[in-house]
């Protein structure tokens, strides 16, 4: 009896083992072009948690299901910035693996003299005003966080911003700010040296959609390590807040 009662445990263990296993590769990618034009084109890319085996793991484990968390990552905005489209990129792809949140990426690439500093920044402003803002509205986001790289003397450090100062950004970042260490919040970025950068173009607006909105900046000079693990944290630290 006994011998029998430790076999359906075993049993019931493995199972729970396989079902975690496979929904620790089981988010799938929806891969949609927004929009293109003679400047470039916008990608969007949807990572789904998989509902049926969520749900099968919460029958056999008796939990309940856990929250629904949608999150958004705007990449490529400013083409030159590699370290954080490359690192927002790869967390998102792990992230999604393993949580029950729904991942939306736009990416934003731009085709055109994109090695010239100011024509490439205005293209990629545009691309992402002309193209995510109208489909940001029409989802139901619990944050959007927008990558960016900084140079030194731009700010110190990682570090978020708010710009629009809207009661939904300000709050959940400053829970973000109080729960997660190595990464600092500066309110409205009022360094006069990003001014006419694309903020006015793409962040006010995207967060006049109602959806609370992060400017997120990466030092240039840190390692790709450093960029990912601190991002990862970052976006693990909103999930958690929300
Ligand atoms: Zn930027």
């Amino acid at each position: 009896m006994i011998k029998k009662k430790l076999v359906i445990i075993a049993l019931c263990a493995i199972v729970i083992m396989l079902i975690a296993a496979s929904l620790n590769t089981a988010s799938s990618t929806k891969h949609t072009t927004l929009g293109s034009d003679s400047r470039g084109y916008v990608i969007k890319d949807v990572y789904m948690p998989n509902e049926t085996l969520n749900s099968k793991l919460a029958n056999i484990t008796g939990t309940s299901s856990q929250k629904k968390v949608k999150v958004a990552v705007v990449t490529g905005i400013h083409m030159r910035e590699t370290l954080s489209i490359n690192a927002s990129n790869a967390v998102v792809k792990d992230y999604a693996k393993s949580h029950n949140v729904e991942i939306v990426q736009y990416t934003i690439v731009v085709h055109e003299n994109f090695d010239y500093y100011t024509a490439g920044r205005k293209k990629g402003e545009g691309l992402a005003a002309d193209y995510i803002i109208q489909d940001v509205a029409k989802s139901d986001y619990d944050v959007i966080i927008i990558c960016h790289d900084h140079k030194k003397g731009y700010g110190e450090g990682f570090y978020i911003a708010t710009p629009s100062m809207d009661n939904k950004s300000v709050t959940l970042a400053e829970k973000v700010d109080k729960a997660m260490s190595g990464l600092r919040f500066l309110p409205s970025d009022e360094n006069p040296k990003k001014k006419g950068s694309s903020t006015e173009v793409f962040t006010k607006p995207l967060a006049a959609t109602g959806h609370a909105t992060f400017v997120y900046e990466i030092p240039e000079w840190v390692s790709y390590s450093e960029a990912y693990n601190v991002t990862y944290n970052l976006v693990d630290t909103a999930y958690n807040s929300i």
